[in-house]
């Protein structure tokens, strides 16, 4: 008879709010009864799973997500990617963006051409991602031209700060409000190098007066959630553009 067995047991555990599932394990030794500690499932299922590998996706302009980045700086209420980075990364901070290195390899071990939305956990140009990490990923792209590699930011103004490599590079910025317009015009002065693409998601406010032309391909999409703003169809015709793409979630509102 072994001397030491290993003892688990599932606890269900009500802590500041949460309710916790921990693995309490311990040895028993003969005459001794000893807890060792907890584990947090969550935190097993993080040493075991990856989250948001690259992965298929139904996002209508891509085929992949690809995330060698998680996090962001900019608060956006509506933020879907912090709900989803809550659920498999707590207590990590969404606002703090981590580097996954070892992600870089994904795209390589895909030969087949894809779209790839890179970064839909994140913002790759948000305050905190380090200018070495966009180097490293721009590099991959650099690597990989079989594939079309997609980058949309809030803060497309840093797109001048890189070289990008050219011919299987999207650029592309988010207007949520018509006051955030100017995003459009730094994106669009980046030059007719690089295929350009706007995603009006979402939509939150009339567009009135801004200019899309310079813009390739144009997506407008509505909220989502329980408390969600319903966009108007004023709002939405109020978007000029020789070809809005309107996303399935917006389509019922015209
Ligand atoms: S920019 Fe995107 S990832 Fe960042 S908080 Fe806003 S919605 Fe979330």
């Amino acid at each position: 008879m072994p001397r030491c067995i290993l003892r688990s047991l599932l606890k269900l555990q009500i802590c500041a709010g949460h309710v916790q599932l921990r693995i309490s394990y311990g040895i028993i030794h003969p005459g001794i009864l000893q807890n060792v500690g907890f584990i947090h499932v969550r935190q097993i299922i993080q040493f075991l799973v990856i989250p948001f590998p690259m992965n298929k996706t139904n996002i209508e302009f891509c085929d992949f997500t690809w995330n060698p980045i998680v996090g962001c700086r900019h608060g956006c209420s509506y933020c879907w990617a912090r709900g989803q980075h809550d659920r498999f990364y707590y207590p990590e901070k969404f606002e703090m963006p981590r580097f996954y290195p070892n992600r870089l390899k994904e795209p390589y071990q895909r030969k087949k051409p894809a779209k790839i939305f890179v970064c839909s956990m994140a913002d790759i140009f948000s305050p905190g991602v380090k200018d070495e990490w966009i180097h490293r990923v721009l590099k991959v792209v650099a690597d990989n031209p079989q594939h079309t590699f997609q980058f949309l930011s809030k803060k497309p103004a840093r797109y001048h700060d890189f070289d990008f490599p050219l011919g299987n590079t999207w650029i592309g910025t988010s207007v949520d409000y018509a006051r955030h317009a100017d995003r459009i015009d730094q994106l669009v002065s980046c030059g007719c190098k690089f295929i350009s693409f706007v995603l009006v998601e979402p939509l939150l406010s009339s567009m009135e007066g801004i200019d899309f032309s310079g813009v390739d391909f144009l997506f407008v999409g509505a909220q989502t959630g329980p408390d969600a703003v319903i966009p108007s169809r004023e709002w939405i015709y109020s978007i000029k553009h020789h070809h809005p793409i309107y996303k399935e979630n917006i389509r019922k509102f015209l």
